[in-house]
């Protein structure tokens, strides 16, 4: 019984001290991040949260910054990511439709500003772009967006292998581009076989030289570890992610992980995203894909556990609660959307881009 204690003690000391560093400017490493990841019992995360959510304070105040998505090309994509409903090497449900037009982007826009949400993402389901017609009507919608005065368009359209299409895109007026790390380099094999984890981190490398900013996150309970989801924290902080979207797997009927994955308890998520915040101190942290149906009841949770920044509206693929009992779940919790153009993270990301593609 006085071990116990002892050992309640310890652990809450030992949080409270990596708590104080943090808040301090200070970063923690690798094996103090692998070490909160271990953490096992549920009173413990509740310690680890409270430090977590004075870490979001410090940092973040009370404003949450609020995404959404919309699909500019859906279905038959040509890479195999398992967990992924628009790969056409899977039957599922999903519709498939090619590049839309102005008009529809232009409404997904305005019911956005509507909403109070900062950024509108572009989403392309293809393996990536390359100089041509498509990256022109790309660029033309982003202009067009830009000019709108909605919202601040943000794009995410797969891999970038070659630097002018990241500088036309910057050109264009996109000023942040989600590329997901999705997990560690390790665990990447077990989520996609038809690119690498390298093609990724280079895209990152892309987009960062040509002056954009970074959204990059991943996806939990597709059957990584702890080591795993680590890891993914660390290289987003060496790649100098400004925006870091965190998914929790919702395994959609036909796709292979609909089969494989375990899944994750909401209090495993809850302490993730803790992590996260200790690791990641002055990002957004953003909850997205698999936010309702993972945490149920928990989600209001998410910003006690650290989390700065949350997608609304429906998700690609998958339906979202609606984003009118989003708000309603932020006024409750006396948490402020930001309703004004989006701060990026006023941290200078690292470089280490090269080091982790090891180029
Ligand atoms: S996650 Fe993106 S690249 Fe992978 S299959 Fe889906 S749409 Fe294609």
């Amino acid at each position: 019984m006085i071990s116990n204690v002892v050992d309640a003690i310890s652990t809450q000391e030992r949080i409270a001290t990596l708590g104080q560093r943090v808040l301090k400017g200070e970063t923690i490493t690798r094996e103090e991040g692998s070490w909160l990841f271990s953490l096992e019992k549920t009173a413990d995360f509740f310690d680890l949260m409270a430090w977590a959510n004075r870490i979001r304070e410090h940092y973040k105040g009370n404003k949450v910054h609020l995404c959404s998505i919309v699909n500019v090309k859906a279905g038959g994509c040509s890479e195999n990511c398992r967990f992924c409903s628009q790969s056409a090497a899977y039957q599922t449900d999903s519709p498939r439709y090619g590049l839309v037009d102005l008009p529809p982007v232009l409404a997904a826009a305005e019911e956005a500003k509507a909403n109070g949400v900062t950024a509108l993402g572009l989403v392309a389901a293809w393996k990536g772009l390359d100089e041509g017609p498509i990256l022109d009507q790309i660029c033309e919608r982003l202009t067009e967006l830009k000019d709108s005065g909605q919202v601040r368009p943000d794009a995410s359209l797969g891999i970038i292998k070659n630097p002018k299409v990241a500088e036309r895109l910057k050109q264009a007026g996109l000023e942040c581009y989600n590329h997901n790390l999705e997990s560690s380099k390790r665990f990447y094999p077990e989520v996609c076989t038809s690119h690498t984890y390298e093609d990724r981190v280079n895209t990152i490398r892309h987009l960062k030289s040509a002056g954009i900013k970074i959204c990059s996150g991943g996806i939990l309970g597709m059957g990584e570890t702890r080591e795993d989801r680590c890891d993914l924290a660390f290289a987003l902080r060496d790649v100098g992610a400004n925006i870091v979207p965190i998914n929790i797997l919702n395994p959609i009927e036909g796709t292979p992980m609909a089969k494989s994955a375990e899944g994750i308890a909401p209090m495993e998520v809850l302490k993730s995203i803790a992590c996260f915040r200790f690791i990641l101190p002055r990002q957004e942290i953003m909850i997205a894909g698999g936010r309702s149906i993972n945490l149920r009841d928990l989600q209001g949770m998410i910003f006690m556990a650290g989390a700065s920044a949350m997608m609304v509206g429906n998700y690609l693929t998958t339906l979202n609660q609606s984003v009118e009992k989003d708000l309603q779940m932020l006024r409750d919790l006396g948490l402020d959307p930001n309703w004004e153009k989006h701060g990026f993270s006023d941290q200078e990301a690292p470089n280490q881009v090269e080091v982790l593609a090891g180029v």
